[in-house]
């Protein structure tokens, strides 16, 4: 009898043991991918931007205010990326360790070269997401000291296979990456630094779904006068629009989906997002 009580206990123990992996909210895709992979089998991490949303434009849903208000780790990117998400942190995570990404993940923070403030697009440096990953496994240590291990193994795997990933997107652009090119989403600041690569321009259209003159007149000016070989119209938006904004001055490349809007969310994504970037600007400015 005494032996069973005690495998009873054991298993109590064990449920216990596992309920305190610690629950955890993200802001998006990008960096639900790079908390999957330090959690592991251990738990997933929820996601507070819907599949498909922009982060810019996100709106707090009361679904998505409880998810924050239960949070017992969040992790984000910071109010410049979702200032919605900023304020709904203000007043709902109180309990929750907040781990800002731009302030707290220990990577570097640029500004935008137009003097409109901090350029919030940080994770599309791989330096970045290797600085984040080092802070999220800590975070998720402390918060969980008896899984240290697991985070700190998982999170040095998810290193090693990003800088393998940069090595090869270092190799697929150092041949173009002399030749500007535009995009359409002031968003490859810190993509753009890191692999050297020369954005000649970013044009933001804005909600607009027609360019008025002035605007067709300023885009087709710098794309003359840049020299760019590409255009990079951003996800969600028509290239053949693109095409005749640009008067065929310029190849258009694959949409850039820098935000991950047509991603499906998991561990894989974050090295899908990068290596759909480096491939789709060498694609373009590779050819002739
Ligand atoms: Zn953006």
């Amino acid at each position: 009898m005494r032996y069973i009580i005690s495998i009873a206990l054991a298993s109590a123990l064990a449920t216990a043991a596992s309920a305190e992996v610690p629950r955890v909210v993200t802001d998006f895709a990008p960096v639900q991918s790079l908390v999957q992979q330090v959690m592991g089998d251990l738990g997933q991490p929820a996601m507070i931007l819907p599949a498909g949303g922009d982060p810019h434009d996100f709106q707090m849903k009361p679904s998505q205010a409880s998810a924050l208000a239960d949070a017992q780790v969040i992790f984000w990117v910071g109010p410049e990326l979702m200032p919605a998400l900023g304020d709904a942190i203000g007043t709902l995570g109180g309990k929750a360790t907040v781990v800002d990404l731009l302030r707290d993940g220990g990577g570097h923070v640029r500004q935008f070269a137009d003097g409109e403030g901090t350029d919030p697009h940080a994770w599309l440096d791989p330096e970045n997401a290797i600085a984040w990953l080092g802070t999220i496994s800590a975070t998720l240590s402390s918060a969980d000291p008896e899984h240290a291990a697991t985070y700190r193994a998982n999170a040095d795997q998810a290193v090693t296979s990003i800088q393998m990933l940069d090595a090869d997107l270092t190799a697929l652009l150092a041949p173009v990456k002399t030749k500007p090119f535009i995009v359409f989403h002031d968003a490859l600041g810190y993509f753009g630094d890191h692999y050297g690569l020369n954005i000649a321009g970013a044009i933001e259209l804005g909600d607009a779904t027609t360019p008025g003159a002035a605007q067709l007149q300023k885009i087709r000016g710098l794309v003359a006068d840049s020299g760019a070989v590409c255009v990079f119209p951003e996800a969600g938006r028509d290239p053949k629009f693109i095409a005749t904004i640009i008067d065929d001055k310029a190849r258009v490349g694959a949409p850039q989906d820098v935000e991950a809007l047509t991603l499906t969310a998991g561990p894989e994504l974050y090295a899908t997002l990068l290596r759909n970037l480096g491939q789709s600007i060498s694609d373009c400015l590779a050819k002739d």
